[in-house]
């Protein structure tokens, strides 16, 4: 019941944290994408959720599309995995010694994705993708890497160039404080050009670790890899003694029960999960070919290590939350990702909007061109500027999409006929808007 001509009417509470934030967190939060700085207005300050609902300080409802950038695909505090947090809680937070949760959580996903044979837990995506690429240079003897422009694997200084995500929404090619030696190691080159991959191995001979590539690109939006280019990775890699990660970091068991690689079967060498893997709470992981994790510490000489990994409460969370990611779920996700691009399709076209929904699996997005985006430069080429009158369309009228033009929507399994409908009925309003 907030009017569309002040996106900030009823957010009181929230203004007045993101104001007290300011004093003492940089920028009032602490990670850049939820300033809300690419669309302005108010950051909403989240109270509580349930299912797929949001509830902000100042007591307003949104029907999230964000599910915490990914790992929420059972909704909010979902009854078997807060009683599996409470649980695990009741038994201690953390003891820095082997658990038989850790291997149970590694055991569920070395049986999922079969190029997993053997996995280690860490705290982040970010850290899954550092100790992936340290541990493919450790095992090649090598020190460059390629990545793409627009792909986002965290916040690693070789991997923060042309990072898409927040240095998207924020127009950073890259960031200060990355050393000229780390940007000299990463080559940077177009998503789903793989004339532009086989160049860099062709200029770099001998030199190159390995390919990071998301297995499907939700960084930049939702841009799926074009037939073929997964398997091109795979065989270039390969001919040129490179090994392939695949960043599933984002797609791993949202997109399927076994991630992306359940979609295309490319096997990759190496592995890296975060978000779903862990319900909500922080952990993630790195995996792999066995031969390949054995060069890791205690067993090999490349270190790597954590106090927290492996936490007894994050790891009865993951294992609660995909045991609870049934055949049944994974459906409702696909079938809430189709419903949710097909009412922003519709809105749009009535409105005459130029437009392309794009799928990479359930992930979701909507760039304002009539072109297909294939790569970063199309994503950036697209009417951005349209996204800013649209998401602030949708969160007055209680929809919670995410607040940059350049993420995917995540649905959640929770949605329902009556988010649903909120949704419908707030989506010509953002087209309108759009237009
Ligand atoms: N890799 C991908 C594909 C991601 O989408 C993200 C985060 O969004 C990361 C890595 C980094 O994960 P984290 O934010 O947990 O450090």
């Amino acid at each position: 019941t907030v009017s569309s001509g002040d996106p900030d009417v009823h957010a009181t509470n929230s203004a007045r944290l993101f104001e007290r934030a300011g004093n003492v967190i940089p920028g009032g939060v602490n990670s850049p994408v939820r300033a809300f700085g690419s669309v302005g207005g108010t950051p909403r300050f989240i109270r509580e959720a349930s299912g797929y609902t949001l509830t902000d300080v100042d007591g307003n409802d949104y029907v999230d599309l964000v599910s915490s950038w990914g790992p929420m695909i059972l909704g909010h505090a979902h009854p078997a995995v807060v009683e599996a947090v409470r649980e695990a809680a009741l038994g201690g937070l953390s003891f820095g010694a082997p658990t038989e949760g850790e291997v149970a959580l590694a055991e569920e996903i070395v049986a999922r994705v079969a190029p997993v044979e053997k996995v280690r837990l860490v705290n982040s995506g970010t850290e899954a993708t550092m100790s992936a690429v340290r541990l493919a240079r450790g095992f090649t003897g090598r020190t460059k890497i390629i990545k793409f422009s627009g792909c986002y694997h965290g916040h690693v200084d070789a991997l923060l160039a042309d990072a898409g995500s927040g240095l998207a929404t924020f127009g950073l090619p890259t960031s200060p404080g990355v050393t000229g030696a780390q940007a000299e190691d990463t080559i940077v080159v177009r998503y789903n050009d793989l004339d532009a991959v086989a160049a860099a191995f062709a200029a770099n001979p001998g030199a190159i670790a390995c390919v990071i590539t998301e297995a499907a690109a939700g960084n930049m939006g939702a841009v799926a890899p074009l037939p073929g280019f997964n398997e091109g990775l795979r065989r270039l890699t390969r001919e040129h003694g490179a090994l392939l990660i695949m960043d599933e970091v984002m797609t791993g068991f949202r997109v399927s029960a076994s991630g992306w690689y359940g979609i295309d079967n490319v096997a990759g060498d190496l592995y890296t999960f975060g978000k779903v893997m862990s319900g909500g709470l922080p952990a993630a992981a790195f995996g792999g070919r066995a031969d390949i994790m054995g060069h890791l510490a205690p067993d090999g000489p490349v270190y790597q290590a954590g106090t927290l990994s492996g936490n007894p409460v994050a790891v009865a969370a993951g294992l609660a939350s995909l045991r609870a990611a049934d055949a049944e779920v994974y459906a409702k996700l696909g079938r809430n990702a189709t419903a949710l691009g097909d009412l922003m399709t519709q809105a749009l076209t009535a409105e005459g909007v130029e437009h392309r929904v794009q799928y990479a699996g359930t992930l979701v997005s909507v760039f304002f061109t009539e072109n297909t985006v294939t790569n970063y430069d199309e994503a950036k080429a697209a009417q951005t500027w349209r996204f800013p009158a649209f998401f602030h369309a949708l969160l007055s009228r209680g929809v919670y999409p995410p607040p940059s033009a350049f993420e995917a929507w995540f649905v959640s399994a929770a949605l329902d006929d009556r988010a649903f409908s909120i949704i419908a009925d707030a989506m010509p309003h953002a087209a309108k808007a759009a237009a």
